[in-house]
C-alpha cells in the first residue's frame, strides 16, 4: 500500500490546479511520466538562465539554494536570513499547513516585503495569478506582511544594445490585488486536492487540460489506449473533438463527415484508401512560376530570452547556418553551398555577407514555409542596411513550394494530415528520410548549435558540426528532389 502524502509544493499545486490525476500520478506513480525531451530540457534551463539574471534587480541578496539543502534546511536558512535582517533574499523558502513555496525574489520594500516572481514567458499569463495567489496564501498563513506581489516577465520589445539593462528587460505587473482576490479558491481547491490524494486515483479522462496550460508529462500514459488513426490524429480545428470521444467516437473513420472540413475529409479518405491525391494542372500552374538559375534556402536559427548580442531582441530569430543547393540552368548539375557559424561568435554578418555573394542577382530562391525565411532575411536587412538593396531582390524572388501542399492540390496520405517538409519527404520519397540522422528537426538543431557553444572538445565540437551540416544539407536536398518530382509529374493522379 503506498504511503499517502497530502504535502504539496508549489509546482504540485500548479499540477493539480490543471489536472488532479496528474498531480496524484506524479505523487504515487512517477515511473509512469513520459521521458523529457531535449527542447523540454532547454526550455527549462532557458528558465533558470532568466531567473538567476533578474537577481540583479535587486543585486547583493543572499540565495537559499534547493540544491544540497533539504525543505527543512531551506526553511531554517531563510527564517535565519529575515532575522539577520537581510534585505533581498533570492529563492527564500516558506511553508504553512503542509504547503510549501519558494519565492524567486523576496524584497523589503518601503511598506513591507515583496516577492516578485520570475516567468521567461513576455507577458503575464492567467495561470501564473494562482502562482503568485498560493505564495501569498502561505506567507499571509506565517504572518509574513506582504505589501506587493509582482510577475515579472521578459519585455520583448527590449533591444540589448551593450551590456544586458535588467531594469529593461523585466517587466513587473502588481498582482497583488488579483492574488489577494483569489485566496478563497486557493483554499478550497488546497482542500480539494488533499481530499484527492487522500483516496483512490481519479478518474479523469482525457480532455483539452491535456495541454493546458502546458502539455501533460503524463499524456503517454494516459493517452495510451487510442487506436491508430485516433480522432485525435484529425489534423486541424475539430472544436468537438474531446465531446465526440466521450461519446465513444475514437476512430478518425468514424466522425461524421459534417464536422469535418474539406482537408480533413481529404485526409481521413486518402488515410482510408492509402491514396494520393494530385492536381495535375494546378500543380503545374504552380511551377511555371519557377525560373533558372534556381537556389533551395535554408536558415537553421536560434533565439534565447536573454538577447545575446547588440540589436536583438528576446526571443528574436537568429540565423546561424544555411544550406543552399543550386542548379544554374534547366538540366545542369546539382551544386551546394553552406554555412556554419563558429561557436560563440555573432554569426549573422558573416552569414549575410556569403549569402548574397552565393545567390546571383535574379534568381529564383525557394524556401519552405518561405515566411520564415523571409522573416529571418528582414531583420538582417534592418541590421545591416548596406546589403538591404541585395535581400530584398531575394525576398522579391522568393517562391514556396510548401504552396502546393498546404493547399491540398497534392496529398500524401503518409503526410498525416500535416504539409510540413518533415511528413511530407518521407511521404513523397522514402528513399530520404531524418530518422538516420543525429539532428532530426530545428528544435534539435538549436539544442545542438547551443550545446557546441557549450562545449570545448574539439572532436564533440566537429561531430555536432557534421550532424548539423548533414540535417540541414537535407532539408535543401529534399526541396530540390521535391521540386524534380513535381516538374516530372512523378504521381498518379487521383480519380
Ligand atoms: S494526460 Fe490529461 S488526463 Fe492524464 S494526467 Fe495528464 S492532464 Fe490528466
Amino acid at each position: 500500500m503506498q504511503e499517502i502524502s497530502t504535502f504539496l509544493s508549489k509546482s504540485l499545486f500548479i499540477r493539480g490546479l490543471q489536472c488532479h490525476k496528474s498531480l496524484y500520478l506524479q505523487k504515487y506513480r512517477p515511473e509512469l511520466k513520459d521521458a523529457i525531451t531535449d527542447e523540454k530540457d532547454k526550455l527549462f534551463s532557458g528558465g533558470n538562465e532568466v531567473g538567476i539574471l533578474a537577481h540583479d534587480l535587486f543585486p547583493s541578496g543572499s540565495e537559499v539554494p534547493y540544491e544540497g539543502l533539504s525543505y527543512q534546511e531551506q526553511l531554517e536558512l531563510t527564517e535565519s536570513l529575515i532575522k539577520q535582517g537581510h534585505h533581498t533574499i533570492y529563492e527564500a523558502a516558506f511553508q504553512y499547513a503542509g504547503v510549501f513555496i519558494k519565492a524567486d525574489i523576496l524584497h523589503l520594500g518601503k511598506d513591507g516585503w515583496e516577492i516578485y516572481e520570475v516567468k521567461a514567458s513576455t507577458a503575464v499569463k492567467d495561470y501564473q495569478v494562482h502562482d503568485a495567489a498560493v505564495q501569498y496564501h502561505v506567507l499571509s498563513g506565517i504572518n509574513l506582511p506582504v505589501s506587493k506581489i509582482y510577475l515579472v516577465h521578459i519585455n520583448n520589445q527590449y533591444v540589448r544594445s551593450g551590456d544586458i539593462e535588467v531594469d529593461k528587460l523585466f517587466s513587473k505587473v502588481d498582482v497583488t490585488e488579483t492574488a489577494k482576490k483569489k485566496q478563497a479558491f486557493i483554499a478550497t481547491e488546497l482542500k480539494k486536492q488533499r481530499d484527492m490524494l487522500n483516496g483512490n486515483e481519479p478518474v479523469i479522462g482525457i480532455g483539452p487540460h491535456c495541454y493546458d496550460p502546458y502539455e501533460c508529462d503524463f499524456k503517454g500514459h494516459c493517452w495510451r489506449d487510442l487506436p491508430k488513426d485516433s480522432i485525435f490524429d484529425i489534423r486541424g480545428r475539430l472544436n468537438n473533438k474531446y465531446s465526440l470521444y466521450e461519446q465513444g467516437v475514437t476512430s478518425m473513420y468514424e466522425v461524421s463527415p459534417e464536422f469535418l472540413s474539406v482537408t480533413q475529409s481529404m485526409q481521413i479518405e486518402a488515410n482510408r484508401t492509402k491514396q494520393i491525391f494530385y492536381d495535375h494542372r494546378a500543380v503545374n500552374g504552380f511551377l511555371k512560376n519557377f525560373w533558372y538559375p534556381i537556389y533551395f534556402l535554408d536558415f537553421e536559427t536560434f533565439m534565447t530570452a536573454i538577447p545575446t548580442f547588440d540589436g536583438i531582441r528576446p526571443y528574436q530569430q537568429i540565423p546561424f547556418q544555411y544550406s543552399l543547393h543550386y542548379i544554374e540552368h534547366e538540366g545542369g548539375d546539382l551544386k551546394h553551398h553552406e554555412f556554419l557559424a563558429r561557436p560563440n561568435t555573432d554569426p549573422r554578418e558573416e552569414l549575410i555577407n556569403k549569402l548574397i555573394i552565393e545567390i546571383p542577382d535574379n534568381a529564383c530562391v525557394v524556401a519552405y514555409n518561405k515566411s520564415f525565411e523571409i522573416g529571418v532575411l528582414k531583420i538582417l536587412a534592418e541590421q545591416y542596411p548596406q546589403h538591404k538593396k541585395q535581400i530584398d531582390e531575394i525576398i522579391e524572388n522568393m517562391k514556396d513550394l510548401m504552396e502546393p501542399f498546404r493547399r491540398k492540390e497534392i496529398y500524401h496520405w503518409q503526410q498525416n494530415g500535416s504539409y510540413s517538409l518533415k511528413e511530407v519527404l518521407p511521404a513523397m520519397l522514402p528513399e530520404f528520410s531524418y530518422d538516420n540522422l543525429d539532428v532530426r528537426d530545428g528544435g534539435m538543431a538549436m539544442q545542438s548549435y547551443a550545446t557546441m557553444n557549450q562545449i570545448d572538445d574539439p572532436n564533440e565540437i566537429e561531430n555536432i558540426r557534421k550532424a548539423l551540416l548533414e540535417y540541414c544539407a537535407l532539408d535543401t536536398l529534399a526541396m530540390v528532389k521535391i521540386f524534380e518530382k513535381l516538374k516530372n509529374n512523378d504521381f498518379k493522379e487521383s480519380s
